[in-house]
């Protein structure tokens, strides 16, 4: 057996810092990441045997629970028929279907691999289409990788306390405007200055990549209005959101249509896809129907679409219904365990992703969340990882859960946080 510290050791000589996505390393609490063997409905097994309640379903995409019976057999089933056609196939059809039937301002999609790509190929179609070069974003809202949306990002730059990015050059940052989250007023000064000049406003429908800190109400009707008043287009980043808020996405709960929607996570079914969408007037626009390039040799892929097919055929209401169960009931728990020790918190929640913050005060942007006492966190985190619950190895992210949570695994996280708890207050 290898353990997860000489996998570690030799991923670190291969590989950047030992991991393929940053905030794996567990750079923000420390400690050597636990490597995984194999996983089944909420549960992770390392290397050594241990298992862990997964609070963190990949970031999002196991909504089911890993290994669901059904989304094996598509998987498997699919794999008969050949893993990749580079030419156009049902199944991409299908899955195009699906998610245009959830969300009625989504009229055509365009699918991709990653959420990275969905952002950067609709940010590069907001621009074709209004033929301005401007973007704005909000603080701590992440977007993936792409060069113009790594100002003020969430997820792992927050984790590492990165501003920004060396790499990222002036000319693709210099676009890039960058305003406190939940701030209307602060959009409506800049469209005020230089609002045709602005392709579009990019923003989390919900935000879980600073932890989870919810729109307030009337925030993203306000960014559709003003976006609409000044011939911008509004592009909600569903990657996180997209069929886990609701079957519709975040859309789902608060109804502001926008006029480009990127998808990840849970429509790829634990398989590299992702999408775009929205309005067919502007998805023309893009090759090869239109002058707006974009491609992908492995864009479609069957394993893909037939794991994003059946994970969302088998998001019923009854899988919703489980999801809020949870998280409510996970979120109470974790107020309650941190109340019995008197460490000041908040419990927030986008949709059925949460976090907890270690604060008395409403938090309603990046400084909020920069201001808590997030060091609380690391020694929460390791107890909980002792005893076999997998958190999210920052402070800055929120917690994912599945349907496949039942009571035993809900109750395992229970019983681990009176000490993990203890230990936040010790911090
Ligand atoms: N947008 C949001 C809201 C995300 O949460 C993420 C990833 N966590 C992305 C985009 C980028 O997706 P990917 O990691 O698949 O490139």
């Amino acid at each position: 057996m290898t353990t997860s510290s000489q996998w570690f050791e030799r991923a670190q000589k291969v590989t950047p810092g030992g991991v393929n996505s940053p905030v794996r390393a567990f750079g923000a609490v420390g400690g050597t990441p636990p490597f995984m063997a194999s996983a089944s409905g909420p549960y992770l097994t390392d290397t050594e045997g241990k298992e862990y309640v997964d609070l963190i379903c990949s970031w999002g995409p196991m909504i089911l629970g890993h290994r669901h019976p059904a989304v094996l057999e598509a998987v498997q089933a699919a794999l008969q028929r050949g893993t990749s056609f580079g030419a156009p196939s049902g199944g991409e059809v299908e899955l195009a279907e699906e998610i245009v039937a959830r969300v009625d301002p989504v009229e055509q999609v365009r699918l991709v691999n990653s959420g990275t790509e969905a952002t950067m190929s609709a940010i590069r179609l907001a621009r074709g289409f209004t033929g301005r070069n401007k973007i704005l974003k909000f603080a701590g809202c992440y977007h993936g990788h792409v060069d113009a949306l790594l100002a003020s990002a969430g997820s792992g730059l927050a984790t590492f306390a990165l501003p920004d990015t060396p790499g990222v050059t002036g000319a693709q940052a210099g676009d890039t405007i960058v305003v406190p989250y939940n701030d209307l007023p602060a959009v409506e000064k800049v469209f005020a200055e230089i609002g045709d000049e602005i392709a579009c406003v990019i923003t989390e429908a919900a935000p879980g990549n600073m932890g989870a800190v919810p729109p307030l109400p009337g925030f993203n009707a306000g960014l559709k209005e003003i976006t609409a008043r000044h011939g911008a287009l509004f592009i909600s980043d569903e990657v996180m959101t997209g069929f886990r808020a609701s079957r519709s996405g975040w859309y789902g709960r608060d109804q502001v249509a926008p006029d480009l929607v990127t998808y990840g996570k849970v429509m790829g079914g634990g398989f590299p896809a992702a999408a775009f969408g929205g309005r067919a007037d502007i998805m023309q626009h893009l090759a090869p129907s239109g002058p707006v390039y974009q491609a992908g040799t492995l864009s479609g892929n069957p394993l893909a679409t037939a794991a994003g097919l059946a994970t969302l055929r088998h998001c019923t209401p009854e899988v919703y219904a489980r999801l809020e169960e949870v998280s409510s009931t996970l979120g109470r728990e974790v107020s309650a365990a941190l109340s019995g020790v008197g460490v000041a918190h908040r419990v927030q929640y986008s949709g059925t992703m949460f976090s907890v913050f270690f604060t008395e005060n409403a938090v309603v942007d990046f400084d909020d969340v920069q201001a808590t006492e997030s060091y609380r966190y690391t020694a929460f985190f390791h107890e909980m990882l002792r005893q076999g619950v997998y958190l999210p190895p920052s402070p800055f992210e929120a917690w994912f859960v599945s349907a496949s949570h039942d009571d035993t695994a809900v109750n395992r996280v229970i019983d681990a946080l009176p000490a993990a708890a203890a230990g936040a207050a010790a911090a």
